[in-house]
């Protein structure tokens, strides 16, 4: 049984994820942490109420103690499980999926998700039913708090805006509809609220914010002439940015412009993204002093790729941006603050910023394959790549199998969820990129004949 993804578990409400598997989540990770206190919180979402009181029952009669927090921003309640030395949080969402979607994301007392052995541990309890529930004596209790304040006065400690920027603030109605325009007003923003009432049925946008979803934020933005626009996916731990010209702001070369902004400012260290990111990074970031360490897609990979780097910045171009100065979950607030102060530190404003970050054409195709053959596909796919680009300069296997190349790179991974092998290219012109997908196209038919799909 797989409950666990790499976002811990997700799926349609009612379906894929019952009040009853809430439960049983909660008291599994009752009996698995033996956390004497659990921290709870959730996003807008219709459904979060009934997960809600179903895990903490699941945690009560495990013989955890638990605080609901309320609606909440995930990175949020991270910091706050860390900070209040909890012994464990649960987040109540599905992130940046529809309304019919709900999930429960896991930390640990330091604020880090739960990894794969965590995740691992608890769903064996759950496979063999064999929950320890207490004595009626032993049951955990149950509390409400209001916290928000610890996270609001350690913003205001660490980061001061001189500018007084006046941005539009799109919550999308999640889990930052009363945060996000709150830190921003405090730092000395002129702030214009839009979609910030919470609203889990999500009427005003996909809780995904993208160049798409965004376009109403883009035009508010050009009507009002505002600095910027500022949004954030469901549950607050992704941002994403529109300049003030009402410009979608590409991820890679924000990622980039950002991430060259912090090794600048310390002459040296460590950068932190995945193996999808464009290359964009390394062109930015290197020659400031620093140095790009790639891993395993998922922000959860990059927590940990930090914490053992000491990196000082990490993320991916979905706009989940991690500042291990505050803690390790990506943090969408803290990220558009840290980017305005970013933005004054370098004089600039976003589409200038941006403008120094060189643009690399990506093409992307997917190949039929069954499931179970996926693993080897992409292994068999690797090798036949090694022969045909010979001359690569690098190879990696860290997530499917990617090889640097002269004039760009080249990825095979495993689609986590449909029956696909995908390869992602990006080329130093169109040109290369097309030539690079060509070849790598063709060995893949080659290779996947009939046999595969
Ligand atoms: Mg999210």
């Amino acid at each position: 049984m797989k409950l666990f993804g790499s976002s811990g578990v997700r799926g349609l409400v009612n379906s894929d994820l019952t009040a009853v598997m809430a439960e049983q989540i909660g008291v599994a990770s009752a009996n698995f942490s033996k956390a004497r206190e659990a921290l709870v919180a959730r996003d807008t979402r219709p459904s979060g109420l009934m997960l809600e009181n179903a895990l903490i029952s699941g945690l009560e009669s495990g013989g955890t103690s638990v605080k609901r927090l309320g609606i909440l921003p995930t990175p949020v309640l991270a910091f706050l499980t860390k900070k209040k030395k909890a012994d464990i949080g649960f987040m109540i969402t599905a992130s940046h999926n529809p309304s019919e979607y709900n999930g429960i994301k896991v930390f640990n007392s330091d604020g880090l998700a739960y990894n794969q052995k965590n995740q691992n541990a608890v769903e064996k309890i759950i496979e063999h039913k064999s929950f320890a529930r207490m004595d009626w004596k032993s049951v955990g209790h149950d509390s409400v708090a209001n916290e928000d304040k610890l996270y609001l006065e350690a913003i205001e400690k660490e980061i001061r805006l001189n500018k007084k920027w006046h941005v539009i603030v799109d919550p999308g109605c999640g889990a930052t509809f009363s945060l996000a325009p709150t830190i921003l007003q405090r730092l000395g923003c002129k702030v214009t609220a839009m979609n910030a009432q919470p609203d889990g049925w999500f009427p005003a946008r996909s809780p995904e914010p993208n160049a798409e979803s965004l376009t109403l934020l883009a035009e508010a933005v050009r009507m009002l002439g505002v600095d910027a626009g500022l949004a954030y996916d469901g549950d607050g731990d992704r941002a994403a940015f529109i300049d003030k010209k009402g410009c979608f702001v590409d991820f890679d070369q924000v990622l980039a412009a950002y991430a060259a902004h912090v090794i600048s400012e310390k002459g040296r260290g460590t950068i932190v993204t995945s193996v999808e990111t464009s290359m964009c990074i390394e062109r930015m970031v290197e020659p400031r002093g620093g140095k790009v360490v790639r891993t395993r897609v998922g922000d959860v990979h990059i927590s940990e790729m930090m914490k053992k780097t000491h990196a000082l910045f990490g993320g991916e171009p979905c706009g989940a941006w991690i500042h291990p100065q505050f803690h390790y979950c990506p943090d969408g607030i803290l990220s558009s603050v840290l980017l305005l102060g970013a933005l004054e530190g370098e004089d600039k404003d976003l589409a200038e910023i941006v403008a120094e970050v060189p643009k690399y054409p990506v093409i992307r195709r997917s190949f039929g394959c069954r499931n179970e053959l996926k693993e080897k596909a992409v292994k068999q796919a690797g090798e036949a790549f090694k022969s045909v680009f010979h001359s690569y300069k690098n190879v990696s296997t860290i997530d499917g199998f990617r090889l640097v190349l002269e004039e760009g790179w080249l990825l095979v991974r495993a689609s986590g969820t449909e029956p696909l092998v995908r390869v992602t290219v990006e080329g130093e012109s169109l040109n290369a990129a097309k030539q690079i997908m060509e070849k790598g196209a063709e060995s893949m038919k080659k290779l996947l004949g009939n046999d595969y799909s």
